[in-house]
């Protein structure tokens, strides 16, 4: 039976599996091969990832996104409680004192623990997994960020046992980053040789990790890892709707978040202008319309403006650099390339200040989407297994 890995993101998800000798990132239903990390619960069905987004905001509040972070954790954690009025959805204590949330589903009240959601979301991507392979699947490979708990990681297992998955090993995104790295590279110094530091940054929608690995023909150290388990896309994101929810409040009178709908409609429209100012500098629009009331709204933004409004957010990006090698004793000069992935790391505010901390042009060998995926297969096939250290 094949095995097949599962990078489960706070906001997407990839599914790579061993096929024709090669390592391949297969694509789902929509033809696409990102699988968003969304459940929407209905009166007569449940829709997983794409299908499931797609009702944000037609039923907000039995769509439950942004779960990862839930993880093994106690309802009366202050983590939680801090989230629970910032959610659409509603979250509760399951027996057990773990988070739970709570949904309508087929016109009742339910509550479902986090590994149930997540055993959903882990049961369509193993669809598509089989669909690509055209047999059954159960051995499976899941990332998990590196800075996870034993709580949060056992969680996780739960959560694939749930689906009827076979979880034959957790493994840090960072370090499956690295083996991907490590497979695609021909040119690595031999045993013998000094290894060669690579750094890598990994800038999700809800993480930040950096690791930093020396690589041999066949072997891989990860030296150190440093993180902000706190810093993401979503940080962004959040300063853009704040800002916008402020402008609509004195232009149209609008208290855009009392209303769910309206504020999920806008944190869509602002993840877009984000990731539209990575691409432009000039000045660009939002318009939304009825967004409330029957009021078309619109605004403008650009990227000037967007980073003079981030500086603190961006002020984050290097005190995990400066960890990093720190722990592992390096100087900036014994770095030999900074490979950044994860969708977040293509601000060009954060590539700026990764660039500038290293004194370096930036690498984007890998995927910046697929390599976690793609590396939790490597680990499968490769015989450096007894090479890796135990920090993996
Ligand atoms: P995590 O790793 O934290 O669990 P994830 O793996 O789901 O999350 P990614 O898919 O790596 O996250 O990244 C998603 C984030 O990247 C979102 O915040 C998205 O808006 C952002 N993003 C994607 N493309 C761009 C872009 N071109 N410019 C700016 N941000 C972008
Ligand atoms: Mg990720």
């Amino acid at each position: 039976m094949s095995v097949v890995g599962f990078d489960v993101g706070f906001m997407n998800c990839y599914v790579a599996v061993a096929r024709a000798g090669g390592i391949e990132t297969v694509a789902n239903e929509y033809s696409d091969r990102c699988t968003p990390a969304c459940v929407s619960f209905g009166p007569r069905n449940r829709s997983i990832g794409a299908a499931a987004k797609s009702q944000i905001v037609t039923n907000s509040k039995n769509t439950v996104q942004g779960f990862k972070r839930f993880h093994g954790r106690a309802f009366s954690d202050p983590f939680v409680q801090s989230l629970k009025n910032s959610l659409v959805y509603d979250i509760a204590q399951m027996p057990s004192g773990t988070t739970g949330i709570k949904v309508m589903y087929m016109e009742e009240e339910k509550v479902f623990s986090i590994e149930q959601v997540t055993a959903m979301l882990l049961t369509k991507l193993k669809e598509t997994a089989e669909n690509a392979l055209k047999k059954p699947v159960a051995d499976c490979v899941v990332s998990v960020p590196c800075y996870y708990t034993d709580a949060e990681r056992r969680s996780v297992i739960d959560a694939a046992q749930i689906a009827g998955l076979n979880c034959l090993r957790l493994m840090n995104e960072t370090t499956a980053v690295a083996l991907a790295y490590g497979i695609y590279k021909q040119d690595l110094p031999a045993p013998e040789e000094k290894a060669r530091n690579v750094v890598f940054v990994d800038l999700g929608h809800s993480g930040y990790q950096t690791s930093v690995c020396a690589f041999n023909k066949g072997k891989l150290k990860v030296l150190a890892t440093a993180c902000d388990p706190l810093l993401g896309g979503k940080d962004f994101d959040e300063v853009l709707v704040n800002h916008f929810c402020e402008e609509f409040g004195k232009k149209y009178k609008l208290d855009v978040k009392s209303k769910p709908r309206a504020l999920v409609r806008l944190y869509q429209e602002c993840e877009k202008l984000k990731k539209l100012m990575s691409a432009n500098s000039s000045d660009l629009p939002l318009n939304i319309e009825c967004f409330m009331n029957d009021i078309d709204v619109s605004g403008h933004m650009n990227r000037g403006h967007f980073e003079e409004m981030c500086v603190e957010i961006l002020a984050r990006v290097e005190p995990p650099l400066h960890s990093l090698l720190e722990q592992a004793k390096l100087k900036k000069e014994d770095v030999y390339a900074v490979e950044i992935i994860g969708g977040a790391s293509r601000i060009p505010a954060v590539k700026e200040r990764i660039s500038k901390f290293f004194g370096k042009e930036l690498s984007t060998t890998l995927n910046a989407d697929e390599a976690v995926a793609r590396g939790l297969i490597v680990r499968c096939f490769l015989r450096t297994t007894q090479h890796l250290s135990p920090k993996c």
